[in-house]
């Protein structure tokens, strides 16, 4: 009993921290786990993320060419990757950093899904961008640097699109799941939760990877929760081990950086796999996935040499 000086825990003891988490979050009870609502899963496609496969979304930080698009979506699908990433739309901390293609990019973006059968994430950055966005992609990304702005939210939540909700760089739990709340709010129940690292006064990685909060978020939401350990990192050599720690905090998938040739690429190229290093990092996940118990379901590599199966060579000049 509290206040009462007898240290024994109560015999219901994880029931009641499971309780607490319940009146700390009261404030958007939708996105909280319940009786009713116990896991979300969002159909992307023929795929289904929060579900019993391990889903992992990986591209280009920015789409650049038709080149370096095609070969990054073939060579992860290859690798075991279900789902391509990749900017129209860069939110770039300089205005005089590359802003991404735009339309042309959305459509470039459009081909690989044709050739590659890969579903698309692509970030959208305006409101008034929505319809576009959503034409093409088959998922709608909400950046950190978006993640409260409101009307954009509600614009991406009535698209109909799943929307993947990334954390701001410095908001709360709290604030992510007040986020989460408004697109289901208005209608949306296909919310997809992203942790990429928030910023705290350690300044030798890019942001530091809160990977307490992917435990916590799946411990008290129904909603499909992955990592992405790019941006966490900001630097490559890292990616494989947050990604390892990811699956191990209990994430249903993981958003990574991918070129054909990270030194020549136009954003983000420092945190950027190249495929050699993809494939180390999905060889390296696999144990860890199946201790999960998760289902991995590599189709395209099942059988094949995973070198043989990657095929294209990392090329001198992409990008
Ligand atoms: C991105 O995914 O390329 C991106 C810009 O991410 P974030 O919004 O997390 O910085
Ligand atoms: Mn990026």
């Amino acid at each position: 009993m509290r206040g009462s000086g007898n240290l024994n825990l109560p015999r219901n003891g994880a029931h009641r921290v499971c309780e607490d988490w319940h009146e700390r979050f009261a404030e958007t009870p939708d996105v909280l786990k319940s009786a009713r609502r116990h896991q979300t899963v969002v159909p992307v496609l023929d795929i289904e993320v929060g579900g019993d496969e391990f889903i992992t979304m990986a591209g280009p930080c920015s789409v650049e060419t038709e080149f370096q698009l095609m070969a990054t979506a073939n060579h992860v699908r290859r690798a075991g990757a279900r789902i391509l990433r990749g900017g129209a739309f860069k939110p770039r901390s300089s205005p005089y950093n590359f802003q991404g293609l735009g339309l042309d990019g959305l459509k470039m973006l459009a081909r690989a899904r044709e050739e590659s059968g890969l579903a698309i994430v692509t970030e959208v950055m305006s409101e008034d961008d929505v319809p576009m966005v959503a034409e093409y992609a088959d998922i709608l990304q909400i950046g950190t640097r978006s993640m409260e702005n409101y009307s954009l939210l509600e614009a991406a939540a009535r698209s109909g699109r799943p929307v993947l909700l990334k954390r701001g760089m410095v908001a709360t739990i709290a604030d992510l799941l007040r986020s989460a709340q408004l697109i289901l709010d208005n209608g949306n129940p296909n919310v997809i939760l992203c942790e990429r690292g928030i910023r705290t006064f350690e300044t030798a990685m890019r942001n530091t990877f809160d990977v307490a909060a992917i435990a916590l978020l799946k411990q008290i939401s129904h909603l499909p929760v992955i990592g992405d350990p790019s941006h966490a990192a900001g630097h490559r050599d890292l990616v494989p081990a947050l990604a390892r720690i990811a699956v191990a905090a209990g994430a249903d998938g993981l958003l990574v950086e991918v070129h054909p040739n990270p030194d020549k690429a136009w954003s983000d190229g420092e945190q950027s796999l190249d495929f050699a290093g993809f494939d180390d990092m999905m060889a390296a996940l696999d144990p860890w996935i199946e201790l999960r118990g998760l289902e991995l379901e590599r189709h395209e590599r099942r059988g094949l040499p995973l070198r043989e199966a990657a095929g294209v060579r990392p090329m001198e000049a992409v990008g």
